[in-house]
């Protein structure tokens, strides 16, 4: 049976070896018993990569914890993260073949296996990939990656391809990934992202009924409320909008974009029963800098600053960091139109490394991951806001798992 919701009235699968790691680590327990991702972000971690766990042993422990459902991360497409380098993949741009064959198809062949029937299997697919097609392809921000992946279409192709070996699996719930406020809430890639959103389901076998909803804000740090800023909000007459902070956005937190877009998704032929999560794992911004009221301010940019939670120098820094914390813990339905709040990115696994590292997994060096980089266009030619000493991306980063403990929000 396929429901509606798949989180409501379900338990989430705890990933023994994040579990782990956090309880190994000083004041871990009080989080650690929560549900995370399981990214499959090659295709050897479908059987487990240096003797971990792979998707079946995850399956069973699901079953075995009693688990209503598990998340898997469908994180591999050809030529993957092309805006970024931190996360690039194993897959070349034209490797569409392998991405079907080795990838996706065995991972349908497992979660298709009758055992696993009871339990509702929830995928998260490829992190900011069609998001990427919006807005890193032409302008100041393309990249000749994403130039190459928008020519050869095959983020389209791999995601169609995925919805459609995935949807005929009853348990099977697909969310594809639509960034996060500060990305798609703009008017200029609002609309644009929900129409290609539309065009690749449409694609799909099954067509947009492959899509149970979309999620924002997967291991990222945008702010889920703005308590003191609404984007009618003004100055001395003047708009937020207009500030640099939030220059000229729709949004100014996850939320209302992620409910504004549901609206904007089913115009587009989505189904009314589609859902949003939002990925709350590091977007808390707890701790001592949380404004605790609007500024008085009567300078726009000093006034947005002042009033913020979001604690970040740029909405466009990703990187591992400074100063944020846990967001909600997981929760189902809560609120208008969102199927759950998540913890997608397991906390404690670095974004990136903050200097080269030699790995085998074609994951560069990325210099927004660099606590010294002085920026570019895509955030403003501002300092990153990393921490320091990263390792490479997916590796564990006690540093990290303490700040974000430190400034959880709620506090633990
Ligand atoms: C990495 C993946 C990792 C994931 C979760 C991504 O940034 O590229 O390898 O599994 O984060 O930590």
């Amino acid at each position: 049976t396929h429901v509606d919701n798949p989180y409501v009235g379900a338990k989430g699968y705890v990933n023994p070896e994040w579990k782990a790691k956090a309880d190994a680590a000083p004041g871990g327990g009080r989080i650690s018993n929560n549900p995370t991702g399981v990214w499959l972000d090659r295709i050897a971690a479908i059987n487990g990569v240096n003797g971990g766990m792979g998707m079946r042993a995850h399956l069973d422990a699901a079953l075995a914890q009693g688990a209503g459902y598990i998340q898997f991360v469908i994180y591999n497409l050809p030529g993957r993260d092309c805006a970024a380098l931190a996360s690039n993949g194993e897959l070349g741009p034209a490797e569409i073949d392998r991405y079907q064959t080795d990838y996706i198809d065995p991972i349908a062949a497992i979660q298709a296996d009758p055992k696993y029937r009871n339990l509702r299997i929830i995928n998260i697919v490829e992190v900011d990939s069609l998001p990427n097609m919006v807005t890193n392809t032409s302008g100041a921000s393309a990249t000749t990656t994403c130039q190459t992946m928008q020519q050869n279409g095959n983020y389209q192709k791999g995601i169609s391809y995925a919805l459609g070996k995935f949807h005929p699996i009853a348990n099977v719930y697909n969310y594809i990934d639509a960034a996060h406020h500060g990305w798609i809430g703009h008017s200029s890639n609002f609309e644009r992202a929900a129409d290609l959103f539309a065009t690749v389901a449409k694609s799909a076998t099954g067509g947009v009924a492959t899509v149970d909803g979309f999620i924002t804000d997967t291991a990222n740090y945008s702010a889920l409320t703005e308590p003191y800023l609404t984007t009618n909000t003004t100055v001395n007459g003047t708009s937020i909008r207009q500030s640099k902070w939030v220059d000229w956005n729709d949004y100014v937190d996850e939320l209302t974009f992620a409910q504004a877009f549901r609206n904007k998704l089913i115009s587009k032929g989505f189904s009314p029963s589609i859902g949003m999560l939002i990925d709350t794992s590091r977007n808390g911004w707890g701790g001592p800098n949380r404004p605790t009221g609007p500024s008085t301010s009567t300078d726009i940019n000093t006034f947005v600053n002042q009033s913020r939670v979001d604690r970040r120098i740029h909405a466009g820094n990703w990187c591992n960091q400074s100063g944020a914390g846990l967001g909600e813990r997981p929760k189902a339905a809560p609120a208008q139109g969102i199927d759950a709040y998540v913890w997608i990115k397991p906390p404690g696994e670095s974004d990136g490394g903050s200097k080269a590292i030699p790995n085998n997994q074609g994951k560069g060096l990325d210099q927004m991951c660099d606590p010294q980089y002085t920026g570019n266009a895509g955030n403003g030619n501002n300092l990153t806001g990393a921490l320091p000493n990263a390792p490479l991306s997916g590796n564990w980063f006690p540093a990290q798992f303490q700040e974000l403990m430190r400034n959880a929000y709620p506090a633990l």
